[in-house]
């Protein structure tokens, strides 16, 4: 019988990190449901998808596949990736089995990569800290918001965080690094693996902090859509994103199950079996039209979970 083929991505087979996976012990899912693993609830499937719960085996695994050629794609949240229709058979390191938070003695703030922001939020709240109210509402994990500088209302992670814990993607090393060794700048944040990291909070009464959440969620709420999204679709850098493409008539249009926000038009939300395809090719219709009306140039700030290819196709 003829030995069942398995799928390529543009760097191998992914076999590399399956062996390596297999002999550290590091728990595999096969044939994950993307639409359950990014914010969007839409897109295709993950052939293998690994799942390392402490940063030591994350280290061994990643430096293991990086070691035989490949590229293994860090998940999050999912709230700024998108995957690919059909089944994506690039290697995911998905790093929400790393989520330990804890306060330390000299008043900063642990965290592995894979915990969410809400979770540091409440671990830091028990000692009457708080400081990042700004991103209530946004499902960002830790290494996720390190990677894309997460930010909101003129405040960035970058503001709140001391050290980082990053990856040797040679030798496995895990070495920590202090903020000012890193060039956050808009939407621009940690390159490479990111392990675990320290924050240093101000501190709040409970009181200020609800309040303070409050306010920015309902900020959110007036502004952005409630429908699943990946957040904005295009940086902020070259001017409102959301403001020329609404200028351009484009809100309101539809790709199947998919939608440029009526609420904002830096949103794409699916409105109900919205696939990957059909995102990408409204996110193209935004950039070519702001580019062709405006001759402003749009950067993506979603990320693709593919086998290959970028978002915007080029
Ligand atoms: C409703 C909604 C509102 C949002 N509002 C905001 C907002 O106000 N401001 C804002 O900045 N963003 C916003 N976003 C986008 C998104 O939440 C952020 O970009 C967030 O930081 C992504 O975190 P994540 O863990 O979900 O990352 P993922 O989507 O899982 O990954 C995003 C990128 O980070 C990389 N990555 C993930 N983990 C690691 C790691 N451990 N080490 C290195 N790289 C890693 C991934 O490979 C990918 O390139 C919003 C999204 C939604 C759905």
């Amino acid at each position: 019988m003829e030995k069942k083929r398995r799928g390529r991505y543009d760097q191998g087979t992914g076999e590399g990190t399956a062996e390596a996976a297999a002999a550290l012990g590091v728990r595999v899912v096969r044939d994950a449901d993307g639409a359950t693993l990014s914010s969007y609830r839409g897109g295709g499937r993950i052939a293998r998808m690994y799942v390392p719960d402490t940063p030591q085996l994350f280290a061994a695994l990643y430096a293991a596949a990086v070691g035989s050629g490949e590229q293994p794609f860090l998940l999050g949240g999912g709230s700024n990736t998108l995957i690919d229709d059909g089944t994506v058979n690039r290697p995911v390191i998905w790093t929400r089995g790393m989520r330990k938070v804890r306060a330390e003695d000299d008043g900063r703030v642990y965290a592995e990569c894979g915990a969410t922001l809400r979770e540091v939020s409440a671990v830091a709240a028990r000692k009457t800290m708080g400081g990042l109210e700004f991103l209530a509402g946004v499902p960002a994990t830790v290494g996720g918001a390190l990677a894309m500088n997460a930010g909101a209302f003129g405040t960035e992670i970058a503001d709140y965080v001391s050290e980082i814990c990053v990856l040797n993607p040679v030798s496995g090393e895990m070495r920590w690094i202090d903020r000012d060794d890193v060039s956050f700048g808009h939407r621009m944040g940690v390159r490479g693996a990111v392990a675990a990291a320290r924050f240093v909070l101000p501190c709040v009464t409970a009181t200020e902090s609800a309040e303070r959440r409050a306010y920015f969620l309902s900020e959110r709420r007036r502004r952005q859509p409630a429908a699943p999204s990946l957040g904005s679709v295009f940086t902020g850098e070259a001017g409102a994103a959301g403001i020329y493409a609404d200028a351009a008539g484009l809100k309101g249009v539809r790709a199947g199950g998919a939608e440029i926000s009526p609420v904002h038009a830096n949103f794409i939300v699916n409105l109900g079996g919205g696939t990957a395809s059909e995102f990408r090719f409204l996110a193209r219709l935004v950039r070519d039209t702001v580019r062709d009306f405006y001759g402003v140039n749009l950067t993506a700030e979603v990320a693709l979970l593919s086998d290959g290819g970028t978002l915007l196709g080029d």
